[in-house]
């Protein structure tokens, strides 16, 4: 059994992922931005969630959680993300949606590892696994979403730093592409249900090792190219 937190549990895959892994025994500290959401959470959930209130770009508030959170964390699962502003195109850009876009995809994964890194290291068998996306790679030369697709680029070589920085420690850091998800972001016409995007994260959250530490894999655990 595992204790994992989840950022942006009350909707998507992040929810589907707590229920999944609630069905396989484990426990979830999730996060949700408003006391109705996380009243919902301990009503779906109950005693197998603890629920931690915070904006993903809030330091202040991700730092204070993590102060009175006790206990150790095993796994942190960086799940909440936007798909950014209306107009993203590199011709007419809105840069301060462009920048939220960096804040919440980018910089925040980072945040909320930096501040729940001393219950990571309390865990025997820790990790840290960042929801990125496909829509990243370099591969695709390709310019719609460029807000979106920069900034999953960057947590990429983010998580890739920290995946280096935190190898001594045996706190191994993975990234991963969901699939492309039937969600509010992902839409009715995608390709995988929130279930099976789920259960194959769940499968990652539950073999994550050190071995494993620096690379991008698919929902599936297939290898994905940057
Ligand atoms: P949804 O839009 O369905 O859910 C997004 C989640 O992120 C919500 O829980 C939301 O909380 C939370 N969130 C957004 N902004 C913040 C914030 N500032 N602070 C805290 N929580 C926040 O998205 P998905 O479930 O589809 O996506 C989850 C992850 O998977 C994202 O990182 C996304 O980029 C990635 N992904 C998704 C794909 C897809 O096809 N769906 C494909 C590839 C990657 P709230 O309910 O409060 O808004």
């Amino acid at each position: 059994m595992a204790r994992v937190l989840i950022t942006g549990v009350a909707r998507g895959i992040g929810l589907a992922l707590a229920d999944e892994l609630v069905k396989r025994g484990h426990e979830i500290v999730g996060t949700v931005r408003s006391d109705a959401d996380a009243e919902a959470m301990k009503t779906k959930f109950g005693d197998n969630i603890h629920v931690l209130t915070f904006d993903v770009t809030d330091q202040k508030a991700i730092l204070e959680a993590a102060n009175r959170l006790e206990g150790s964390i095993d796994i942190l699962v960086n799940n909440a993300g936007i798909i950014g502003p209306e107009k993203q195109s590199t011709l007419d850009m809105d840069f301060d949606g462009f920048a939220k876009t960096l804040q919440i995809n980018t910089l925040a994964p980072l945040m909320v590892c930096q501040a729940f890194l001393p219950h990571l290291r309390k865990s025997t068998n820790p990790g840290i696994l960042t929801i990125s996306s496909q829509m990243g790679k370099m591969a695709y030369q390709v310019s719609d979403r460029i807000a979106y697709r920069a900034s999953k680029s960057a947590v990429n070589k983010v998580m890739q730093g920290l995946a280096t920085d935190l190898l001594a420690s045996g706190i191994p850091v993975q990234l991963v592409h969901p699939g492309w998800v039937r969600t509010d972001m992902g839409g009715q016409g995608a390709d995988i249900s929130v279930e099976e995007s789920a259960s194959g994260i769940a499968d990652l959250v539950e073999n994550i090792n050190i071995a494993k530490s620096g690379t991008f894999v698919a929902y599936d655990g297939s290898p994905m190219d940057w």
